[in-house]
């Protein structure tokens, strides 16, 4: 295994491990623990366990271990630490590292669960948290102080798509000591570069493009070694946010695939972006992809142009149009994942963000008419023809 492959080889040889066996495919090691040949073997291990190791799968087993190496070697991190969720995961960064008295910035647009953490269990603790419009550096600015111990975003928000300046933020932050952790599941790994930019952490639901089709749950915080083993390990091993060996091999199975899923999923999403933008039932199309959106500079310098797998399109009647265009819709499925084969259409006011008041809805521009597309595997065309004839049906 080498550090100098690239993402696409890395996603399907790093982090292999072979039994005496020899298997190709990644074999799954269903076991919650592990033998030792002698008791001074388990006295040692309990000391000092090496990378080869296992002592328990709460605390490691070598399929999640071969996960975890070859997410860290595609994003370019020293080491990860797979979680049971990606929400265990954003839990597991957080609050591994802060105590009392400590302090966060925030950007406000975030998943609702990310959201709940950062607002309703921190703050129990004694944490004090400073939410910003994450694409206002000067907030930013003003917002960080000696205290702050860590800044948390969504590289790329939902559902609105607004692009956060990874370099920016992560050298005002810097400023005061704090680490950039950053929630990355718009972004994918495929097209991060996150830590190459700045992030000391980045976060990942495993649930959305790494399985890509819908099968489990799954998350990773990816940083430094002495971040991953000195601060999160210790938290999450003895808190239980452990992957199961079965979904850390189904996330492996997927990274495999990830590249050529991402792609042709943003490639389709870019033409269905481009072919909707300016249709009369809509008042916005928003698409990070798209030339006419407002960060169009930034996505281009901090992703390479690519705008991802979602777009959301904002219709001109509100909520009963964009009832009409869900029930219409006869390819995409209604739901609320994303990064899925299959396309997902979502309604963010009733779902996703029924939680917030309208007055917070309405400040992250959730409007009553916005609808979330994830782009799936589905051909480009029938998608448009689907989402066309649907668009006819909203207007009532
Ligand atoms: C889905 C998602 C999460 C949570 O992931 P789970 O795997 O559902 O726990 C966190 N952040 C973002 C941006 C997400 O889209």
């Amino acid at each position: 295994m080498s550090t100098d492959w690239s993402k696409r080889t890395q996603a399907v040889h790093g982090g292999t491990r072979r039994s005496q066996w020899g298997e190709v495919s990644e074999a799954i090691f269903l076991t919650q623990g592990f033998v030792y040949e002698t008791a001074e073997q388990a006295e040692a291990r309990f000391i000092d366990c090496g990378p080869d190791e296992f002592i328990y799968a709460r605390y490691g087993n070598p399929t999640v271990a071969m996960f975890e190496q070859r997410i860290a070697a595609l994003e370019g991190g020293e080491d990860a630490f797979a979680t049971a969720s990606g929400m265990a995961a954003v839990n597991g960064a957080l609050v591994s590292m802060l105590k009392a008295g400590d302090h966060v910035v925030s950007a406000k647009a975030l998943f609702g669960s990310c959201l709940y953490i950062l607002e309703n269990i921190l703050t129990r603790y004694g944490v004090e948290v400073t939410f910003v419009d994450g694409t206002d550096l000067e907030q930013w600015r003003a917002a960080v102080r000696p205290e702050t111990k860590a800044v948390f975003f969504e590289s790329m928000s939902n559902p609105t798509l607004e692009v956060i300046d990874i370099t920016a933020v992560a050298e005002i932050a810097h400023s005061v000591g704090a680490k950039v952790v950053v929630d990355n599941v718009f972004s994918t790994p495929v097209f991060s570069r996150a830590i190459q930019q700045g992030a000391d952490v980045v976060v990942y639901s495993a649930t959305k493009h790494i399985d890509g089709q819908g099968r489990a749950l799954g998350g990773v915080i990816i940083g430094s070694r002495e971040f991953i083993r000195g601060t999160v390990e210790p938290y999450l091993k003895h808190t239980g946010g452990a992957l199961s060996p079965f979904s850390a091999w189904i996330m492996l199975k997927g990274l495999e695939t990830m590249a050529l899923r991402v792609n042709a999923q943003a490639e389709t999403a870019q033409k269905l972006a481009e072919a909707l933008e300016g249709h009369p039932e809509l008042v916005r199309t928003l698409y990070p992809g798209l030339k006419s959106h407002a960060q169009n500079a930034l996505i281009q310098s901090q992703l390479g142009g690519k705008g991802g797998t979602v777009l959301s399109l904002d219709l001109r009647g509100g909520k009963p149009a964009a009832f009409r265009f869900l029930n219409a819709l006869t390819i995409p499925v209604i739901s609320n994942n994303l990064g899925d084969a299959k396309s997902i259409a979502t309604h963010p006011a009733t779902t996703t963000h029924q939680r917030l008041s309208e007055a917070q809805r309405a400040e992250l521009g959730i409007t009553p008419g916005l609808i979330r597309f994830s782009v799936g595997l589905e051909d480009a065309g029938d998608l448009l023809a689907d989402l066309r004839a649907a668009l006819d049906s909203s207007a009532g």
